[in-house]
């Protein structure tokens, strides 16, 4: 087998008729990652390094819901959060970053030095300083664009408070745009070694010190000996399904190949219009579901694959 790489920039409600000025950016911002990622994994970088390395170029890009470009809270703060692991099943996350340029690699540091996995707010910004990671003030983060569906959002009121309601009812795609989208990046090297890497701004109008899925563990970001898996949608949604983790469970319980576990997740686990996710197994498989309109996404595989999308294809 070889090695095998895929990337999203988001999943949710994507109008076919996205104009050009707003498609093609976002279409060449993935080709640029996904050739940063083949390029590092043909020098042999391990995986870990792989997915770290693209999703931070995803943060720097603003035309993605991570890093620069992160939606706004209902306070026009930005509040980052990010997530990385690897097969063998180390992991660190973070949440609640106000000023750091990459959440991603914070979240790797939380991992390799610290006791821990998951640090937020304060304590992880204090860390951040304590290592030295580059911050910049909150407004590199934040975008006109980002300004403007955080209006458009308050104006039709599209966060709902109460969150026993059945569905955060097009949060996504609140500025009626929708083509802003969590980053994430999964990678597999020749030797069946694997990592995953999901990094988000959030939800737009996001309650301050709302969680989403991103950050933990087995919900937007999984894991394991058999498969790495980074998830995007409606947070709450994919928290309630654990869905990451289900993917990697019904390959380890099930027997089930990546393709049919991943389907089984976005199409029965999980209501339409809330879910996507990219992953690849330790054999070198890949498969990029979404039970929304479209996903931003990219993959290639060492034979010579390679794909970039936004709405269903054949691969999907
Ligand atoms: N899943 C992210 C969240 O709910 C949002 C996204 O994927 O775009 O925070």
């Amino acid at each position: 087998m070889g090695w095998a790489i895929a990337l999203h920039g988001g999943a949710g409600d994507i109008p076919l008729d996205l104009p050009p000025e707003r498609r093609e950016p976002r279409e060449a911002a993935l080709r640029q990652c996904l050739d940063i990622g083949v390029a590092a994994l043909k020098a042999k970088r391990a995986p870990l390094d792989v997915v770290e390395l693209v999703v931070r170029e995803l943060e720097n890009c603003p035309h993605f819901n991570a890093g620069r470009g992160s939606v706004l809270t209902s306070q026009g703060t930005v509040e980052m959060e990010a997530c990385i692991m690897d097969n063998t099943k180390k992991c660190g996350a973070v949440s609640g970053l106000t000023n750091v340029m990459n959440a991603i690699s914070l979240a790797r540091l939380v991992m390799e030095k610290t006791p821990h996995i998951y640090l937020a707010f304060e304590g992880a910004e204090a860390f951040a300083r304590e290592q030295g990671v580059e911050t910049m003030d909150q407004s590199h983060f934040i975008t006109l664009e980002n300004i403007e569906r955080l209006k458009q959002a308050k104006e039709s009121n599209r966060v709902q408070v109460d969150y026993t309601q059945p569905i955060l009812k097009e949060t996504i795609v609140a500025d009626g745009e929708s083509q802003v989208g969590t980053v994430g990046c999964v990678a597999v090297d020749v030797h069946g070694n694997l990592a995953a890497a999901t990094s988000t701004g959030g939800l737009v109008n996001k309650m301050v010190g709302r969680i989403g899925d991103t950050p933990i563990i087995g919900a937007g970001t999984y894991a394991n000996s058999f498969c790495a898996v980074s998830a995007t949608g409606k947070g709450e949604a994919i928290i309630r399904a654990t869905v990451a983790r289900d993917v990697a469970a019904l390959m380890e319980y099930k027997g089930l190949s990546l393709q049919e576990a991943a389907a089984y997740v976005v199409e029965k686990c999980t209501s339409k219009g809330t879910t996507g996710l990219v992953a690849v197994s330790c054999t070198g498989e890949i498969t990029m579901q979404f039970n929304t309109t479209g996903m931003f996404r990219a993959c290639a595989t060492e034979d010579g694959h390679s794909e970039i999308a936004i709405w269903p294809s054949l691969s999907s």
